[in-house]
């Protein structure tokens, strides 16, 4: 990859809100975050994802500010007989551009697989939205050195048909680091991201190079700014930092 291929791949800080926050709280923590992004051009995109419930009250907190909105999840159908879902469509309705799919707490809490994630993914592109799709060993498989290829195989099965640079975001997030304070070096996290860049080379040819590849697991203020300088990490896929203004915005803060 050449300085130039590095260059046209702006980095994007996500926040992932998960089931957390009441229309008060989410529409404060909106504001607080619209309010430091319209000081200036932090050097990456911003985005939120907060639960269904809020991405009304949130989408208007976020007007006239450069932070984008985005949902964690979709159905892959357009409509129809699904009770409790929501269609990619009518998240774009609502005012979102992006959507999570495959995040590790619903193919656990859910059973989704590669393929289900893969009809929400194309799901996602066909209503017009940009998709993170997440792909994350286990413990036990970074423990048995099964790492690369159960994250090869999860791209490989939940990428999206049609996925080019524009409409698709891949988020690294090895289960362990989720939530538990733990992340892998800097390297170990830069070896699997250069990996998942080998396969989506494999997929979709050189447009690999400029598809955003996130990494997520107990990112925070402290280890951002290392793990974000590593060359084929592009931003972060943020949950509990997500919900402080100061400490997601100390996270985008890695690239002033
Ligand atoms: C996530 O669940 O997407 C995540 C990265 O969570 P946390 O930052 O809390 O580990």
């Amino acid at each position: 990859m050449n300085l130039e291929e590095i260059k046209m791949r702006r980095p994007l800080i996500a926040g992932n809100w998960k089931m957390n926050g009441l229309t008060a709280d989410g529409r404060a923590l909106a504001a607080a975050v619209a309010e430091r992004a319209k000081a200036g051009d932090p050097g990456c995109d911003v985005l939120v994802c907060p639960p269904f419930t809020l991405i009304g009250a949130v989408g208007a907190a976020l007007t006239g500010s450069p932070v984008a909105l985005g949902a964690q999840d979709c159905h892959a159908a357009v409509s129809g007989a699904h009770t409790g879902d929501v269609s990619a469509e009518m998240l774009k309705d609502a005012g979102c551009a992006f959507v999570i799919v495959g995040h590790s707490e619903r193919r656990a809490d859910h059973g989704e697989d590669d393929a289900t994630v893969k009809a929400k993914a194309e799901a996602a592109l066909r209503a017009g939205l940009t998709v993170i799709v997440c792909v994350g060993e286990t413990e036990a498989e970074r423990d048995a050195g099964k790492t690369e290829a159960v994250v090869a195989r999860q791209v490989k099965g939940s990428l999206p048909a049609g996925a080019t640079p524009a409409n698709l975001v891949v988020a690294y997030e090895p289960v362990w680091a989720i939530g538990t304070g733990r992340t892998p070096t800097p390297a170990d996290a830069q070896a699997v991201h250069a990996r998942i860049r080998a396969e989506l080379k494999g997929l979709i040819g050189g447009a690999a190079d400029a598809v955003r590849l996130l990494y997520g697991g107990s990112v925070k203020p402290s280890n951002a700014k290392e793990l974000m300088g590593q060359p084929d990490i592009d931003g972060a896929l943020v949950g509990g930092a997500a919900l402080k203004a100061e400490d997601f915005w100390g996270i985008v803060g890695s690239y002033a």
